[in-house]
């Protein structure tokens, strides 16, 4: 039975505090005069399973999952057949209670993939990727299902480049992808694409992992960080004369979609996507003013 007139949504995660989740829904939530509120779970592994055991008899209506519960969260939802995919992949970043159930999504998936085709095709493209882990899967499957030429991963855990290897060739048998050692033998000169889905940039005093004589002129680089909004790597590569891309558009795309799934309303994701902007530079300006 519900408790209160308002739909709870919300992120679960650990840590999840610095989220601006919360921005985005909220604003949208508002615009859009839906009855709904979004705020942060943060639960420490242990408190998982008494977590989800508990939420039929809350008020939460939808929650989006961030690390490191992305696959663990697999156990406690069902997915559609369609979705079935999801198990290979081993992300579920959405889950929604529908007529008493709680079903599992992933928006990530066409989250990064709207807003990667906004500004490059990569349909027999060549491309790299550095990081292999949660976010990198979907990367890695909406390169291999768009159609590309090749993949080239790599990650300082060999472990989770090989993983996403086999998850490319169990959906996609012909693909061509390979885990390599360094990021030299990536050999970005040859390639068409390079993404970024490590998290090193998104503290000032990281390195840049890519040195500017790698880069070229016809290169597209998209870095799934958003925050800041020019990463090391972005600014080296608009330096060399190439398109770069930074995750925003991802983070507000999925944030969309995942949207449509928890309230059901048939507003356009152009509207959704155009509000959780005006709310995503609110969240940005208030962290900014705490720090
Ligand atoms: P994970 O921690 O799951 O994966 C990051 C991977 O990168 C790990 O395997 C990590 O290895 C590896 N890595 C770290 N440092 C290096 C390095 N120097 N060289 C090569 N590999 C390295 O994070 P996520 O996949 O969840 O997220 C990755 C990034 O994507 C984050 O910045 C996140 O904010 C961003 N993101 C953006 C989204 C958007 O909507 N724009 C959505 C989801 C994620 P190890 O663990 O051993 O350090």
């Amino acid at each position: 039975m519900k408790k209160t007139e308002i739909e709870l949504f919300g992120l679960i995660g650990y840590p999840v505090k610095h989220s601006l989740s919360p921005a985005i829904h909220n604003s949208a939530f508002k615009k859009f005069n839906i009855s709904g509120d979004y705020s942060l779970y943060e639960k420490k592994p242990e408190e998982l399973e008494s977590f989800f055991k508990g939420l039929d008899d809350s008020d939460i209506y939808g929650l989006n999952v961030t690390v490191p519960y992305k696959e663990k969260v697999l156990k406690f939802v069902e997915l559609e057949k369609e979705d079935v995919y999801l198990k290979i992949i081993q992300s579920v970043n959405t889950i929604v209670r529908i007529d008493s159930k709680w079903l599992g999504f992933n928006t990530d998936i066409p989250g990064f993939e709207i807003s990667l085709k906004e500004n490059f095709n990569p349909a027999n493209k060549k491309t790299a990727m550095i990081g292999a882990g949660g976010a990198a899967r979907s990367v890695a499957y909406v390169l291999a299902k768009s159609g590309v030429q090749e993949i080239c991963i790599f990650d300082i855990d060999k472990i989770r480049s090989k993983s996403i290897v086999s998850m490319v060739k169990e959906l996609f048998p012909n693909m061509k992808i390979s885990a390599v050692d360094s990021i030299e033998a990536l050999n970005i000169k040859e390639k068409d694409l390079l993404v970024n889905a490590t998290p090193v940039g998104l503290n000032k005093e990281d390195p840049c992992l890519v040195k500017k004589g790698m880069l070229h002129k016809d290169l597209f680089v998209y870095d799934l960080i958003y925050n800041p909004i020019e990463t090391k790597l972005l600014f080296l590569a608009k330096e060399v004369g190439a398109q770069v891309s930074n995750g925003l558009g991802m983070l507000l795309y999925q944030g969309a979609l995942s949207f449509v799934l928890f309230t059901g309303t048939d507003i356009s994701i152009k509207e959704i996507v155009d509000e959780m902007r005006i709310g995503l530079n609110e969240g940005i300006k208030k962290v900014c003013m705490k720090r």
